[in-house]
């Protein structure tokens, strides 16, 4: 027997139902903030990460699924959406036509980590980016759509961490003095970090490790390394975020750095209490310098990305089960013999396609056992055919909540049907 990959999940329809309700809620909030669905390949060339999120992320030195292709070229799963989005947005050459665009998505992200609760090795994100702009309006709105969507689906304990990183220059001026701090404490940090400490030393506040966490409490203590332009920008969008409505459950920390090079300026991570270690329902911030650094113009981007499995089991817990999506049967056709089952077909196909709920058996089970499967389906009339009816050209219509029985002509049929789902109330 074949077994899904590890960190590989199917989603059943019971599953399915809730991963629905979930989408279609964050949908309707995308639409009503007129950001609009972009669609990129699942399989994207590597070069595009690695230049992007940054060769000393964890994500490109350890996460990735990448291959050769047939013609040797080098490929991989996406481990994320924003640097295919900014590809496609040059590719299309929107930033010539229209630079301003607001971007949702929804899909899968393959990242080879460890399995545990939480975190997989496909999981899917719900995210968004807008293109073209630096106000700080821009991330205020960023943010309030990430806690729209938040609040839609039923997850209400989440808090918002907010920091700034700054620009190119401040972001090296932090590095600096990240260096500086960490310098005596080489000894103390883990194998990762001492290389981070060379090439990358933002990563290192990024540490799960506890003993690296340990140390980097104290490494921002007083660190002042943001430049006039950048100090303005973050009060503009703390300003902005105050002209949202009460409860927007926003904080300051200077510890969120992010786990890809790409940003600058403002960052962000969402948590959840009932994620454990793995916290974060959710992340993003600007990105300044990538659609320049990826050969287009140099014009402002901000985005954010929700783990959709995190979103459940966040939901789960603040609000019970979302509710599904899947219809109710409103019609499910019971035969008994081949002749009246070709009839029903002729029947349930009309049914589907005066667009009324309905279903049947084609496995000529007995009446009883049609009878459990409408119970079990919760249909709402059962409509009974056999030999009998199949002569005198009618059907047997069961109201499956006070089991009243009607016979009615074959000619009459979906019209009456229509009536009396019309009447129905559960
Ligand atoms: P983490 O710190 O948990 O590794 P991250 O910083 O790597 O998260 P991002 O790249 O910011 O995550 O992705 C945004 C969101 O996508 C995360 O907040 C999380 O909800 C989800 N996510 C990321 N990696 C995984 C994973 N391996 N499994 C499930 N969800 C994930
Ligand atoms: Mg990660």
């Amino acid at each position: 027997m074949h077994r899904a990959l590890r960190g590989m999940k199917d989603s059943l329809p019971n599953d399915s139902t809730l991963w629905q309700s979930l989408e279609g809620s964050a949908i309707d909030i995308f639409h009503k903030y007129g950001y609009r669905e972009i669609r990129t390949p699942i399989l994207e060339e590597k070069d595009l990460f690695v230049k992007s999120i940054g060769g000393e992320t964890d994500i490109v030195t350890k996460e990735m699924f990448s291959f050769l292709d047939r013609g040797e070229r080098d490929v991989v799963l996406r481990p994320e959406g924003t640097a295919p989005i900014v590809r496609a947005y040059l590719e299309a050459n929107l930033h010539k036509i229209e630079p301003f665009q607001k971007f949702y998505y929804i899909g899968p992200m393959f990242r080879a980590e460890r399995p545990q609760a939480g975190r997989l090795r496909q999981f899917h994100q719900i995210g968004a980016e807008v293109i073209g702009s630096h106000s700080p309006a821009v991330d205020a709105e960023i943010i309030l759509l990430l806690s729209s969507i938040l609040d839609k689906t039923g997850i209400r304990d989440y808090k918002i961490k907010l920091n700034n990183l700054g620009c190119h220059n401040d972001k090296i001026r932090l590095s600096k003095i990240l260096k500086e701090y960490f310098l005596d404490k080489k000894s103390i940090l883990c194998e990762d970090c001492n290389n981070r400490m060379d090439k990358n030393p933002m990563r290192i506040l990024d540490c799960k490790k506890d003993g690296c966490r340990n140390i980097t409490k104290g490494a921002l203590k007083s660190a002042d390394f943001l430049c006039d332009g950048c100090k303005n920008h973050f009060s503009g969008v703390k300003e902005y975020l105050k002209k949202t409505p009460a409860g927007i459950k926003c904080s300051e920390d200077p510890y969120i750095v992010r786990g890809l090079d790409y940003y600058t300026s403002t960052v962000f991570e969402v948590s959840h209490p009932a994620l454990g270690a793995q916290d974060a329902v959710g992340a993003g911030g600007r990105y300044d310098n990538l659609v320049k650094d990826m050969g287009g113009p140099s014009i402002g981007a901000v985005g954010f990305a929700l783990g959709i499995e995190r979103m459940l089991i966040a939901s789960a817990k603040d609000c019970g089960v979302l509710t599904g999506l899947y219809p109710p049967i409103e019609v499910y056709i019971a035969t008994i013999g081949e002749a009246s089952r070709k009839e029903a077909f002729r029947i349930l196909n009309e049914l589907r396609s005066e667009g009324i709920v309905s279903d049947i058996n084609y496995e000529g089970a007995s009446l009883k056992s049609q009878m459990r499967d409408a119970n079990k389906l919760k249909a709402r009339f059962t409509l009974i055919m056999g030999d009998d009816e199949l002569g005198k050209s009618e059907v047997v219509l069961k109201n499956m909540r006070n089991t009243e029985q009607h016979t009615i002509p074959f000619d009459n049929l979906i019209a009456k049907i229509k009536e009396k789902l019309k009447t129905y109330s559960l």
